[in-house]
């Protein structure tokens, strides 16, 4: 279970006031100290994450958060960062004390929660204590539930609770899910050069792989230089050809036009993101400003080479094709002012949730910023993208208006 990427466990998120027993009911869920508790209000002040696997919702990366009352300047920042969590979350839980009247933030929260879009449940917690007339009927009926988190086991109803709204949970679509049938041999291109990683494959690879196989799929791996020939003396046309970005024009030029082609950053920008976002922000290259700002966003720390995709080879295409004054940002996480760039340009996302990325996304697209995936840049700028977009046909619509 520990073993399982953060991408793919169920992420639930506390949320409530300072005080409200969000730490007691983290350690209620794991049976032991996984927060720390405290009756001073505000103990807890970063976010703090912990996996376990939780009945039938399997792995689950559970998120204690700072209160949404918390104050001053850093109390706004930790506000800030619970509110970043509650964008990812598969599953929010809003505690609030029985024992004390409804405060505004409350209010608030439940306001946020009932008008958005995420599955959430309501605690009412200090089970022991005599419960206050305007907790009473705080929760619609059905959404909330009552517990005492100093009783061993008290979590039980919660848990079979939060199994029923999970099941609910928008499951984010696998690599290849739409694009083969059984039986279809997919043929994987992957360049081993001095940017991968020794002894493994990346995960949008692997992840690939295992689909394939799911899909009771033939899926066959080698290297971009040994295409041309394994090629030719193949066969059988394969259903597909998936290549990492980087080779894609030597992939395209080894195979015939027919042959339908795409890239790993391409199936990550549908599973992970909004492709549809990614096509439209395309408009913004033409009229770039002189001077603009572009923002490299990675999800992961990676030991970086010396022609790094992020750092050297994107910057120097977009320098050479797009306006050689441009300036170039890098991050793993979210400007704190994403208005001061001009453009996006994200990695595949693939060690994050799809909720994480379309959180981020959001944010942006309500800002105005366009937004570009590796891949899709990549595609772009060696001419591809047409042909990379073929196997997607409403995306390859969205692309020819
Ligand atoms: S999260 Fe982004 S930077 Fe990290 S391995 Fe995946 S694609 Fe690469």
């Amino acid at each position: 279970m520990n073993d399982t990427p953060l991408a793919e466990s169920t992420r639930i998120v506390l949320t409530g006031v300072r005080n409200a027993g969000k730490s007691s009911l983290m350690n209620n869920l794991f049976e032991k100290n996984a927060a720390i508790v405290s009756d001073t209000p505000g103990t807890t002040t970063d976010p703090v994450t912990r996996k376990i696997e939780l009945g039938k919702m399997g792995p689950c990366a559970v998120t204690d958060t700072a209160g949404f009352d918390d104050e001053g300047d850093l109390g706004q920042q930790r506000i800030g960062k619970t509110r970043n969590r509650l964008k990812t979350a598969d599953l929010i839980l809003f505690v609030t004390p029985g024992d004390k009247p409804v405060v505004q933030e409350e209010r608030e929260i439940l306001k946020e929660l009932q008008g958005g879009t995420r599955p959430w449940i309501g605690i009412i917690s200090f089970g022991d204590r005599e419960l206050h007339d305007e907790k009473a009927d705080f929760f619609p009926t059905g959404e909330f539930i009552r517990l005492d988190n100093s009783r061993s086991g008290s979590a039980r109803p919660l848990i079979e609770l939060m199994e029923k709204k999970a099941a609910k949970v928008n499951r984010e679509m696998t690599p290849v899910e739409g694009l083969v049938k059984e039986q279809d041999l997919v043929l994987l291109v992957t360049p081993i050069d001095l940017a991968a990683p020794a002894g493994r494959l990346i995960m949008p690879q692997v992840e690939t792989i295992r689909d394939l196989l799911d899909r009771d799929c033939a899926a066959l791996i080698l290297k971009e230089r040994e295409l041309y020939s394994f090629y030719r003396n193949l066969g059988i046309k394969p259903s597909l050809v998936i290549t990492d970005s980087q080779a894609f024009h030597k992939v395209a030029a080894d195979i015939p036009e027919d042959q339908p082609l795409t890239s790993f950053s391409l199936l990550f920008a549908r599973k992970k993101g909004n492709p549809a976002y990614f096509i439209e922000s395309l408009k913004a290259l033409r009229d770039f400003p002189e001077k603009g700002r572009v923002l490299v966003m990675e999800s992961c720390s990676h030991h970086r080479q010396a022609d790094d995709l992020g750092t050297v080879k994107i910057p120097r295409l977009f320098k050479q094709l797009v306006g050689s004054r441009v300036e170039f940002g890098h991050s793993r996480t979210m400007p704190e002012h994403p208005e001061e760039w001009d453009m996006i340009i994200h990695c595949a996302g693939c060690m994050i949730t799809q909720k994480a990325m379309l959180g981020k996304l959001e944010t942006f697209r309500e800002k105005g910023i366009p937004v570009l995936n590796y891949g899709l840049f990549l595609a772009w700028a060696n001419g591809l993208l047409p042909r990379a977009l073929e196997p997607f046909p409403e995306l390859a619509a969205l692309y020819e208006e």
